[in-house]
């Protein structure tokens, strides 16, 4: 059961044959793979939905390595990133964790939402992320040593912080961060286009509509209209579903529960559609 609930939050992608569409905003693929060339870890903050997890997926394909994607939750132990012993067939056997694996196969390890994660995962990542590269196995009694192609990243979104769920000042300062935020209208108008297969001047007053929303001021919403909302939108859109109720059940419902609030922010939508 706990296996099973694990692995729910894993994605293992061997090196990927397709390299998966990312637009880049500014340099972050050039930094991304100078970070990995000279082995340093990256840490990238952002709101939700605006392309970090699709940035990491593009980096892996581009440099050849498989990527161990952890989507970090508040049960998560620095057991499920290093391996644990587990019955199989009435034998206790070793189990590489995500983490584990990554180091041996010389992948990308990816945490996202890592404040999420219990403390004690921090405290496995230190010996990672200095230059001895090294992850103790306590259990095993093994140390392994990163290779080169090794590299770790993780994520968070400082929306969401609050005093009991930060990064540590210890743990923050030994990656190089960088800082993600939704991509100006002009990138987003292709992206959404993109993954969507709404024309682009379809495509126009929708993002230009997101960027009134995300500037609304005088309403209280806890996160506003993500990269990923908009490229639902644009799906339904392209399949024929009329544009006030496509924004209203992507732009609106996702975000928010008041009345009132929803109100103010249909408004905005029926000025566009
Ligand atoms: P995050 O990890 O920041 O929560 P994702 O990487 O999952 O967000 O992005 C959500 C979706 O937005 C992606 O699946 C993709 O469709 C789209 N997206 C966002 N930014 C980009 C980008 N720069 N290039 C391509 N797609 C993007």
């Amino acid at each position: 059961m706990e296996t099973s609930l694990q692995q729910q939050n894993i994605q293992i992608t061997p090196v990927a044959e397709e390299i998966p569409f990312y637009l880049p905003v500014g340099n972050e693929c050039t930094l991304f793979e100078t970070a990995y060339r000279r082995q340093l870890p990256l840490l990238l903050k952002g709101p939700t939905g605006c392309g970090k997890t699709r940035f990491v997926a593009h980096m892996a394909a581009r440099l050849g390595r498989p990527l161990f994607t952890v989507s970090c939750h508040d049960d998560l132990t620095a057991a499920d990133l290093t391996g644990r012993y587990l019955l199989k067939g009435g034998e206790t056997v070793w189990v590489d964790g995500p983490l584990t694996r990554a180091m041996r196969e010389g992948g990308i390890c990816y945490l996202d939402e890592i404040v999420e994660a219990r403390k004690d995962v921090t405290v496995v990542l230190h010996p990672l992320t200095d230059d001895r590269r090294i992850l103790p196995l306590e259990r095993t009694g093994e140390t392994l040593r990163a290779p080169d192609e090794f590299m770790l990243v993780i994520s968070y979104n400082p929306g969401y912080q609050n005093i009991l769920k930060s990064l540590k000042p210890s743990t923050r300062q030994r990656f190089v961060s960088l800082s993600f935020d939704f991509p100006p209208g002009e990138v987003e108008v292709e992206i959404v286009a993109n993954e969507s297969g709404l024309a682009r001047e379809r495509c126009i007053p929708l993002i230009n509509l997101a960027t009134r929303l995300r500037t609304l001021k005088g309403i209280d919403l806890e996160e506003v209209v993500s990269t990923r909302l908009l490229v639902y939108c644009a799906i339904l859109m392209e399949e024929g579903l009329d544009p006030l109720q496509a924004a209203q059940i992507t732009l609106v419902e996702p975000l928010c529960d008041e009345t009132d609030v929803k109100e103010g922010l249909l408004e905005l939508i029926r000025a566009t559609y």
